[in-house]
């Protein structure tokens, strides 16, 4: 019998922009029960960036097959990273602040503030403090 399962894998077989990992295979077994249950966990990428994960667990009762969509698999990497997450509401506003100023030296320099020649004539650092943009390849690009 063809399940969800095999009718997904078939569908993405083969096409463009997926990418699949190798089956990953992880022996469990609980504490207290004793039984040992087999998990099989591949995940595939498609071409929108959106991961999937296909799940077999197998036990001495039987198995079972899930797809787990995108969204499934977004929402536990989101919770992982929220158990991990150290920030305090003062790094929060830490991190706002500096997204802040590289926004406002960004368009300063698309603007054209941050002339590297003018800079220098007024006894300046060729390139602006904090900004992205005078870095690299753009003020190489300016400078000739
Ligand atoms: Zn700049």
């Amino acid at each position: 019998m063809v399940d969800r399962f095999d009718r997904v894998r078939a569908q993405i077989e083969g096409l463009p922009g997926y990418r699949r990992t190798r089956p990953t295979t992880i022996t469990s077994t609980m504490p207290l029960v004793g039984d040992s249950v087999t998990y099989v966990i591949e995940s595939v990428r498609d071409q929108d960036g959106e991961i999937m994960a296909f799940l077999q667990i197998l036990d001495t009762e039987g198995g079972m097959r899930l797809v787990l969509p995108g969204k499934v698999v977004n929402a536990v990497v989101a919770q992982h990273e929220r158990l991990f997450d150290r920030s305090t509401p003062d790094s929060r506003a830490r991190s706002k602040r500096q997204r802040e100023l590289v926004a406002k030296r960004t368009a300063d320099h698309e603007r054209g503030k941050h002339d590297p020649a003018t800079r220098i004539a007024k006894g300046l650092p060729a390139a602006m403090a904090g900004c992205p943009l005078c870095v690299g390849p753009a003020r190489l690009r300016k400078a000739s």
